[in-house]
This record gives structure tokens, C-alpha cells and sequence, in this order.
């Protein structure tokens, strides 16, 4: 007789979500849950991984677990569950005919449509939003109308690192779980266990400032390391007064482009303070931040406080570039 396998959730982090679905019992959850926090915190993960222990064949206790090897879990795993939905780029919700580029859209009449389904297995049916912008109203109805009257065993997950773009009578009908920085310890215990070796996962934890999906990136080399060079050059233009392109910069990057550009300019204080470049927190930026020009420890607080602001700015319905553009002016 083989013993039952054990049950796992290895989300990093987040022991507030953790310990709210812990408590739960599964008659308990809500039909529509609004995951927020900052980007890279390991929203995304958790949702799928909720999805996935509530799919899980295994008896258990509560709603957090999976086997990992049980038919479910297999099929989560490779994406085939017919009754998990996941869509994890930025979504825009629209019609179907407004052109958006390089985004992935859905129309409203797909969400109703994945939101009606029944469950093939009997059990939970889950849709899993990242990233939703509500394009149009047809489409921010369609889950208004899910909300009110939502199908059994139906449930929706939305993940935002803006609630504050979502309109208020959709947030008001889901339940908020925030979802926190993640510990640099944390991060760290991550990376090492990934086989990073001790110095790079130092430093890349420190550089990731919470966000877990960045540090990988700052070791892997990937998406984060070019918008760390894009932001740089950005910067070095903006402190010379020269008018920098921010074409670059959207929606879905310019909070991070933001810490990235704050993270900078804490740098620059923490170099001109002590007036030793070996402090900056990337060995290669020390160089960068000493060729910048001159500024007393006044005015760059105000250049950090400055990019504070236009971090709220960004959390609202102010387009991208204006957001860098009003930036741009408080630095130059
Ligand atoms: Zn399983």
C-alpha cells in the first residue's frame, strides 16, 4: 500500500495571501478575487498555483496543495486542464476590431464565453486574468454581469499591479488579496536554491527590491537587464536636460522602469554622499552615476522625490509617455 503524496504549494513568499487561503474551506471561496500588489511579487504564480490545488484529485484539507502527479495536476501542469483558463500577458479586454498591437486581446464575448462554461470534471471552473485593462465597457460588463450573478463553482482571478484602473464597481465585487514585496532574504534563499552561486544572488536580490521576477531576470540576463539599460540611458538624458525618447516606456513596463529609474537616483545620493563610487549597488553603475552632473544632496532628493510622484501618476490613468515627460522636466 503506497502512502499518499504529499501535498505542496511553493509560492515564494506571501504569507498573507497564504495564510487567508490556508484558512479557507473551499465551500467558503468567493467567486471573483482581485490579486494586487507591485509587479514580480509572484501574483500570477499563486493564482495558478491556487488553480491548481483546487483542481488537484487528492483529498485534502482547506484549499492550498497540490500532488503534482495526479491526472489533474499533470494536465495543469501542461497546460491542457480544460477547465483552467489562464491568459498571462497584459490582457485588454475590447471588441475584437480595435487594432490593439503587441498585447493579447480578448473580446468581451470570449469572456462570457469563458465564463459560462460548465466544468468538464464536475469540480471548480477557474479563469485566470493577469494584467486586465478594461478596453471598453461591453467588455468590463460581461464580468460586471459574472460578478453579480456568478455560476457555480465558477471562479475568477484578476491580478493588477494598478487596482486603481480597475473600475470601482468591478473592485468593490471582489475580494482584494494584496500581495507584498518579497523578503531579500527570500529572494536570495530562491536564487541559491536555483544554484546561483552566493555573491550573484546577493546582489541580485538587493537590485530586485521585492520583486522576484526581476531578480530572475538580473541573473538570467532576460527582459529586466535590457529595461535596466534602457532606463539608464534614459536617465543620463533626462539629468542633461536632452529630450529623450520614451516611446519605449507602456503600461505594462513603466512601473518597473520607474523603480528602476528611483533605484538610480538613490544610488547617485548614496555615491555623492559618500563620495565613493564603489557604493553604487551594480559595480558598473558607479561609473555612470559619477559622470552625471553635479547636483547637492538636496536637489537630488528632490529628483528621487520627483520620481515617487511620477510613480503615482503612473498607478492612475495618465498615459505612459506623459509620465515620463513630466519626469523629464522635474529632472532636467
Ligand atoms: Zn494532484
Amino acid at each position: 500500500m503506497s502512502a499518499a503524496p504529499a501535498l505542496v504549494f511553493d509560492a515564494v513568499g506571501q504569507p498573507g495571501p497564504r495564510a487567508l487561503f490556508e484558512r479557507l474551506r473551499p465551500e467558503r471561496l468567493a467567486h471573483g478575487y482581485l490579486f494586487h500588489g507591485p509587479a514580480g511579487v509572484g501574483k500570477k504564480t499563486f493564482a495558478q498555483l491556487l488553480a491548481k490545488s483546487l483542481l488537484c484529485e487528492e483529498p485534502k484539507q482547506g484549499v492550498l496543495g497540490y500532488c503534482g502527479r495526479c491526472p489533474s495536476c499533470v494536465r495543469v501542469d501542461a497546460g491542457t486542464h480544460p477547465d483552467l483558463f489562464v491568459s498571462l500577458g497584459t490582457v485588454r479586454m475590447g471588441t475584437g476590431d480595435a487594432g490593439f498591437h503587441e498585447e493579447e486581446e480578448l473580446t468581451a464575448r470570449d469572456l462570457v464565453r469563458q465564463m459560462s462554461l460548465r466544468s468538464y470534471s464536475g469540480g471548480w471552473r477557474i479563469v485566470i486574468l493577469g494584467d486586465v485593462e478594461f478596453a471598453t465597457h461591453e467588455a468590463a460588463n460581461a464580468l460586471l454581469k459574472f460578478l453579480e450573478e456568478p455560476p457555480a463553482q465558477v471562479l475568477m482571478i484578476l491580478t493588477t499591479a494598478a487596482p486603481g484602473r480597475l473600475l470601482d464597481t468591478i473592485r468593490s465585487r471582489m475580494i482584494g488579496v494584496r500581495f507584498d514585496p518579497v523578503g531579500s532574504a527570500q529572494i536570495e534563499a530562491f536564487l541559491r536554491a536555483r544554484g546561483v552561486d552566493a555573491a550573484r544572488a546577493r546582489t541580485a536580490a538587493g537590485l530586485a527590491q521585492g520583486d522576484l521576477a526581476r531578480a530572475l531576470s538580473v541573473v538570467e540576463g532576460g527582459a529586466y537587464a535590457d529595461l535596466r539599460q534602457q532606463a539608464a540611458q534614459w536617465l543620463d538624458g533626462a539629468l542633461r536636460g536632452a529630450a529623450v525618447e520614451s516611446g519605449w516606456v507602456a503600461r505594462d513596463n513603466i512601473d518597473a522602469v520607474l523603480r528602476e529609474v528611483k533605484r538610480l537616483l538613490r544610488d547617485w545620493l548614496v555615491v555623492r554622499v559618500s563620495g565613493d563610487v564603489r557604493r553604487a549597488l551594480v559595480a558598473d553603475e558607479g561609473e555612470r552615476i559619477a559622470a552625471w552632473p553635479r547636483r547637492d544632496w538636496a536637489g537630488i532628493n528632490a529628483a528621487i522625490a520627483a520620481a515617487g510622484e511620477a510613480q503615482g501618476l503612473a498607478a492612475t490613468n495618465v498615459p505612459p509617455g506623459f509620465v515620463m515627460d513630466w519626469l523629464r522636466v522635474q529632472l532636467s
